[in-house]
């Protein structure tokens, strides 16, 4: 776990599991951007739809390695400096997803453990969910792929977290916006929900058990999984 403390979790309820980018926080539109500009200067012909097709919903330590591939030569030490520092920069002007606050009220107070479970490096999740105010509702409970060996749509993550917070994967429900997070889910053995956007492709969350729209229909997603 990123940061301690447990939060008063009550452990013999259903675990959700949010996904942050994409599900907490609207930080893939962010990161569409930066990875377009980021493989331009590489010197490819990139377009966000390339961006969203390679590195959306999976760890960073495995977007370098495909950012490498599609260069077909190691990225250069400035161009990862420069463009993490951008990633950092654009956490700054983060917003949470609309209507995954009131959501989060609605799954808390129903007396839902929850935590969340994210691609995305330690300190990067941490200050993701200051900048928007949900920190609140998760008592520190953050895991990240870099405290597991595979990222998404490994399972790792998933089990990581049920594992520490004492949850068979039965009794858990992921929330998840991109295909590798339902794979991940679903290689965990546990139920998701897919949140679907304005940058899901077409023919995306095909595997998830539902799918909304929006966020202020989880509760109810939830409690038809339960
Ligand atoms: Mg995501």
């Amino acid at each position: 776990m990123v940061s301690e403390g447990d939060g008063g979790l009550r452990r013999s309820d259903q675990l959700v599991v949010f996904d942050c980018d994409g599900v907490l926080v609207d930080s893939e539109r962010l990161n569409v951007g930066i990875w377009t500009s980021a493989m331009r200067d590489l010197g490819l012909t990139f377009g966000p739809q390339d961006a969203i097709h390679h590195f959306l919903g999976r760890a960073y330590a495995d977007n370098r390695h495909t950012a490498a591939a599609l260069t077909g030569r190691e990225v250069p030490p400035e161009w990862e400096s420069h463009w993490r520092a951008e990633f950092r920069r654009s956490h700054d002007r983060l917003e949470a997803i609309p209507g995954i606050a009131e959501a989060l009220d609605d799954i808390v107070d129903a007396g839902h453990p929850v935590c969340v479970a994210s691609g995305s490096i330690g300190p990067a999740i941490v200050r993701k969910l200051e900048v928007t105010g949900l920190d609140r509702f998760f008592g520190g409970r953050y895991y990240s792929a870099e405290e597991v060996e595979r990222g998404k749509p490994a399972p790792d993550v998933f089990l990581h977290a049920a594992a520490d917070l004492g949850f068979a994967p039965s009794r858990c429900v992921v929330v998840e916006d991109s295909d590798p997070g339902v794979a991940a889910a679903r290689a965990a053995g546990m139920p998701v929900v897919g949140y679907r956007s304005d940058l899901t492709p077409a023919g995306g969350l095909a595997d998830a058990d539902v799918v909304i729209d929006d966020m202020r229909a989880l509760p109810a997603a939830l409690a038809s999984l339960g």
